[in-house]
């Protein structure tokens, strides 16, 4: 699949239709999947940050167009992307996934009383879900009793709320020691779910 550079990111250039297919094959054959959803500020951000832009260089497998501004950028720079492709809808795609295919899932993030309601709506929405660890996202990234805790847990998909680039240095952490897993960071996708 071809990429799309913009400002120095590397975007994958498919649908939500696409990269649902992509995603739910390789879910399936437990090939690991590290997504990071960029918008602007992303963008932004690794411009001035040389570890972030190496951490989503190297460690990303995916990476979609959060927001119009990457989508209007693609466009001006004549290598145009399809579409948005936001942290949130991919969530809710993957949710009903997940519910399928009765999967075990890990949700990081947000303040403690959203990361609760948002699990709760996650439970009741997607009875088949299995929640196999919740935490709120108000930790120090250099304790790593939430990392290990979570892996102890053996989530098919994590989604971390932690707001970048929180959220993606926490999976580029875990993702060594969860090589089948779908791994995704969602902003504040929790809030939205839990309201
Ligand atoms: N957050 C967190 N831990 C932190 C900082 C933020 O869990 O140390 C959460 C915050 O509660 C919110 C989300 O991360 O739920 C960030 O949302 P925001 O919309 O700012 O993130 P973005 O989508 O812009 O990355």
């Amino acid at each position: 699949m071809t990429k799309v550079d913009v400002l120095g990111v590397k975007f994958d250039r498919q649908t939500m239709a696409e990269f649902m297919t992509t995603f739910t094959t390789r879910i399936a054959k437990h090939q690991g999947t590290f997504v990071v959803t960029a918008n602007p500020e992303i963008v932004m951000f690794a411009r001035k940050n040389p570890a972030f832009a190496q951490l989503l260089a190297d460690k990303a497998d995916f990476i979609t167009a959060d927001g119009i501004g990457v989508v209007r950028g693609a466009a001006m720079l004549n290598t145009p992307l399809p579409e948005r492709v936001t942290g949130y809808d991919l969530m809710i795609n993957l949710l009903e996934y997940a519910e399928e295919q009765q999967l075990k899932i890990a949700l990081v993030g947000a303040k403690a009383s959203v990361n609760q309601q948002a699990a709760e709506k996650v439970q009741t929405n997607y009875p088949h879900i299995k929640i196999v660890y919740t935490h709120d996202g108000y930790f120090d990234l250099s304790d790593t009793s939430v990392q290990q805790d979570l892996i102890a847990s053996q989530p098919d998909m994590v989604f971390a709320a932690l707001g970048f680039p929180k959220q993606e240095q926490f999976l580029a952490a875990i993702q060594p020691a969860l090589p089948a897993a779908y791994l995704m960071g969602v902003g504040g996708s929790f809030d939205v779910l839990s309201g």
